[in-house]
């Protein structure tokens, strides 16, 4: 059985992005016969709210895309995270990172040449060459994150593929270097909860925007070292406005609630997007 999902961050409103990405994972559930699930990626304790919670529900029933089951909540799954970081653990994959973002900043800065990956400038490694001793203690009197020997993760899992629609990808996750996969301030990551709930709701395939085309290959890495299946992926392009920029709440991209509250009307909103057009009025958005 096919199943695709929809997993929002609830940390702001949705807008026109989020429901062209709803709609084509919805739709592309329905056309083979499977179910669509939502998800709701409430890890991040700073940016979460309720009430945002709230209106993703609303604006979806709104939109007329609907799910089939239960939400699931990644705040009420820390546990499960916390195994898996057990496991990778026990592998000898992860270790505490004492940085702060300053400090990174201060050590990237230093080196003429810092690598960069698809997420920035790469971690130098700093905390993964400390001696036992000194990150015992450290441990003991500093909050800390934990993160992938990237090195030795990519050499025990060798090569790894994954499928962008029917093109075979190979994975370069070496390219972000030592990722977080439990935050200070959070007991997991967007890159560890997403792998690992990917495979707890079925997902056979994951429709989503192109900005996480890269990241891909990090979840195609957390798979293998997990024994996770891996789902086929379907990277959409992101919608623009008449200035071609991608849509963001920054850019002055409507929320659905804007456009609910304004009286627009939802099935003429869904056809236009369905057709990769902006409702009548913004496509000029923010210019
Ligand atoms: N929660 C992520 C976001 O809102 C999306 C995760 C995903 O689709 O893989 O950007």
């Amino acid at each position: 059985m096919l199943i695709s999902r929809f997993a929002p961050s609830p940390t702001g409103l949705l807008h026109l992005g989020h429901a062209y990405s709803a709609l084509l994972a919805h739709d592309f559930a329905a056309r083979h016969g499977g179910i669509f699930k939502l998800r709701i990626e409430d890890i991040d304790p700073g940016r979460t709210r309720s009430e945002h919670v709230d209106a993703i529900i609303e604006d979806l029933s709104w939109l007329g895309v609907a799910w089939q089951g239960e939400i699931l909540f990644q705040s009420r799954r820390l546990p499960v995270y916390g195994q898996a970081l057990d496991r990778l653990r026990a592998m000898d994959l992860l270790y505490p990172c004492f940085c702060t973002r300053a400090s990174i900043a201060a050590e990237v800065a230093a080196s003429a040449a810092a690598p960069h990956g698809p997420e920035g400038a790469v971690y130098p490694g700093t905390c993964r060459v400390l001696g036992e001793g000194e990150r015992r203690q450290l441990m003991a009197e500093r909050p800390h994150a934990w993160r992938l020997d990237m090195a030795r993760a990519a050499t025990l899992a060798g090569t790894l593929y994954w499928h962008d629609d029917h093109t075979e990808v190979v994975a370069e996750p070496e390219a972000f270097g030592d990722v977080v996969l439990a935050r200070k301030d959070a007991p997991t990551s967007y890159h560890l909860a997403v792998t690992i709930d990917d495979a707890a709701q079925g997902v056979t395939d994951v429709v989503r925007g192109r900005d996480l085309y890269a990241a891909t290959d990090i979840h195609r890495l957390l798979q293998a070292l997990l024994d996770l299946p891996t789902p086929t992926y379907h990277h959409h392009s992101l919608l623009a406005d008449a200035a071609g920029r991608r849509l963001a709440k920054r850019h002055g991209a409507p929320t659905l609630a804007d456009l609910r509250l304004k009286g627009v009307d939802p099935k003429k909103l869904a056809e236009d997007l369905r057709g990769g057009r902006l409702p009548a009025g913004y496509s000029a958005a923010g210019a």
